[in-house]
């Protein structure tokens, strides 16, 4: 097993691409501890993987002080974190005109202001073990742009600059920061887009799965979170990679 004897925070991880990482990791060998705004779903993913081996922890990545209590809540029951795996996010969709200030603020609140505030409390946690494996979950949109997404896009470019930082601090601790970069996977949040786009756009559900999405789902994120988490290396840092099946290409 690939992650043997780790322990790993994965945030968002009640739901869609972060609960399927949970469940991978926990294939893996790794206790998961399941960070999510929804205590009673991440209870409820903790369950379906297993008792001792994984932990629901209520947290909402945008409130410091949930964060800084659910990482030690989590060290103090596995004995440290090995991976932590920044994946809590929404989304939002205006074109920029329509977009209210506290609608931007909320949506680079949970995946900037959150990416930081986890990484800063796990931080101290590797460095004194001399290891350890940061994922932040970006998307395409890390590098590309898409209308109506004007904060997501702006966050998702910043994961990749706040990862290079975490790659170049951590290096002297052995810890290393990565950013996975997916394209369209069918979970609740792309779900609850559809329609949305369809009205904004003027085009049909069908439209925007089709022409705007162009695939139904894209699978192998967890598996690139195990390469990632796993590397024996400390030469994989600071880097940001592309699972979309080809939809997007460098
Ligand atoms: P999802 O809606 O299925 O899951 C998101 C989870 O985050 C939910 O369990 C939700 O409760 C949790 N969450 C929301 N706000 C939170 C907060 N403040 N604190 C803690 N938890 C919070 O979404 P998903 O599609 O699995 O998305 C996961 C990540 O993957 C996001 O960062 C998203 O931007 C990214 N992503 C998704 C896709 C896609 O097509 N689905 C593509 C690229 C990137």
């Amino acid at each position: 097993m690939k992650l043997d004897g780790k322990s790993a925070i994965i945030t968002g991880a009640a739901s869609g691409i972060g609960k399927d990482i949970a469940l991978v990791f926990a294939r893996e060998g790794a206790r998961v501890a399941i960070a999510d705004l929804n205590k009673d779903a991440a209870d409820a993913a903790a369950k379906e993987i297993g008792a001792g081996r994984a932990l629901g922890v209520a947290m909402d990545v945008t409130d410091e002080k949930a964060v800084n209590d659910g990482v030690a809540a989590v060290v103090a029951a596995f004995g440290g974190v090995d991976i932590l795996v920044s994946n809590a996010g929404i989304q939002i969709v205006h074109p920029i005109e329509e977009f209210t200030y506290a609608e931007w603020k909320k949506l680079l609140a949970i995946h900037v202001d959150g990416a930081f505030l986890t990484t800063r409390a796990c931080l101290p946690h590797m460095y004194r073990a001399g290891r350890g494996s940061i994922i932040y979950m970006g998307s395409v949109h890390s590098k590309e742009a898409s209308v109506l997404k004007a904060p997501y896009v702006t966050a998702k470019h910043g994961l990749i600059g706040l990862a290079k930082v975490v790659a170049k601090e951590g290096a002297a601790h052995g810890v290393r920061a990565n950013v996975i970069c997916p394209g369209f996977v069918r979970t609740p949040l792309v779900e609850k887009q559809i329609p949305e786009q369809a009205k904004a756009l003027g085009i049909s559900e069908e439209d925007v799965i089709k022409k705007i999405m162009l695939k139904e789902t894209v699978d192998g994120v967890a598996e690139v979170a195990v390469f990632l988490a796993a590397f024996p290396s400390s030469a994989l840092t600071g880097q940001s990679l592309v699972v979309s099946h080809g939809w997007f290409m460098q």
